[in-house]
């Protein structure tokens, strides 16, 4: 007669210390295109190997355009399937209280203040720019509504919807790093998402990498990074070199020799140009730079949304942004207009 086995307590949830599965039903990467979580999705292949793996990107209208095909690229190189989702929200009238709110569902859609579903169809949202006009306001670092509504709300979105698919123990990646900024120093490698309760596990395995170790498994990996770094690197080198030589202000060098001689020089080349980057993104241990993120990403140092401006699809969507800012009265920054900052471009330079 078998015995039978001891009944042991279930251990409180809060005194487990997490652990990594060995045999995850699934591992599903959340990949922008950018250098961090590329190498978050090749950390994730080395660690589980090919077969268990998955992406998802979580396309923004305002990234860079070359961005899903980038994320798709990436993705056939390294035999991973891709799964894409956008978020789309219908913006809603309450008819009943006069409150304005957006919802992905329509006809479950329902007044958050008085929860009445007696409703008008006002628009269509599906991109930051439309989630601005309709808020009326910027997003800013404390309401992150950019990323709450267009990322993390359509992952989970997506994940809801692929229960079947994703298992009973699968493992969300993210490739954030404690570098990149004061509220990611405090990430725990693991722990569960807000989710249903105890299931998808969140792994950041990059944590502990530099920027130069993210560029560095890409490179590893012949994985050419997103080209955004190089249009936005060579827009700031250019303009550095300009100012230098218009107003003899000498660029900062990120590394020894990085300018020598080149006060005498005209114009950067392209080849000049590449090489100083290939130096910044290879061999130089400092975190900051250009980041593949929105094109008018709030974070960004105006020298950066100046050189992103001077490229064609910089230029379409910061005027959109300068437009938003006309019609609304808010400015993007505290106190300082989009346009004042890439606006009358001659008198920046
Ligand atoms: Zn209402």
């Amino acid at each position: 007669m078998p015995s039978v086995p001891e009944l042991q307590m279930l251990p409180l949830l809060d005194d487990t210390p997490l652990a990594l599965p060995r045999d995850p039903s699934l591992v599903v990467v959340s990949i922008s295109g950018g250098k961090d979580s590329t190498a978050a999705l090749i950390a994730a292949l080395e660690t589980f190997g090919p077969g268990a793996v998955v992406a998802h990107h979580q396309i923004i209208l305002e990234d860079w355009l070359q961005t899903p095909d980038y994320c798709q690229m990436v993705c056939d190189y390294l035999g991973v399937p891709l799964y894409l989702s956008q978020g789309v929200y219908n913006g809603f009238l309450c008819l009943k209280c006069g409150h304005r709110h957006l919802s992905m569902f329509y006809e479950e859609a329902y007044c958050h203040k008085c929860g009445s579903y007696d409703k008008q169809l006002l628009g269509v949202i599906d991109s930051i720019h439309d989630l601005i006009r309709w808020r009326e306001k910027w997003v800013d670092a404390r309401v992150r509504a950019c990323t709450g509504h267009f990322k993390i709300e359509v992952f989970n979105t997506w994940a809801r919807n692929n229960v079947s698919l994703l298992g009973r123990r699968p493992v969300m990646v993210l490739g954030e790093r404690h570098l990149e900024s004061r509220g990611r120093m405090k990430l725990p490698d693991l722990r569960y998402r807000d989710l249903r309760k105890g299931w998808m596990l969140e792994w950041r395995p990059i944590l502990h990498y530099r920027r130069i170790d993210a560029f560095r498994a890409s490179r590893q990996w012949g994985i050419e990074p997103h080209p955004c770094y190089k249009l936005q690197w060579r827009g700031i080198l250019r303009r550095q070199h300009l100012r230098w030589l218009q107003e003899g202000i000498p660029p900062r060098a990120s590394y020894p020799g990085q300018w020598e001689g080149l006060d005498q020089v005209e114009e950067l080349s392209i080849q000049v140009l590449d090489a100083m980057i290939d130096t910044q993104m290879y061999e130089v241990d400092c975190e900051g730079g250009p980041r593949c993120s929105c094109r008018d990403c709030f974070f960004k140092e105006e020298e950066e949304m100046r050189a992103t401006y001077d490229t064609d699809q910089g230029k379409a969507l910061i005027d959109d942004g300068i437009a938003i800012e006309r019609e609304t009265g808010f400015t993007m920054k505290y106190g300082q207009s989009l346009e004042s900052v890439v606006g009358d471009k001659e008198s920046n330079l």
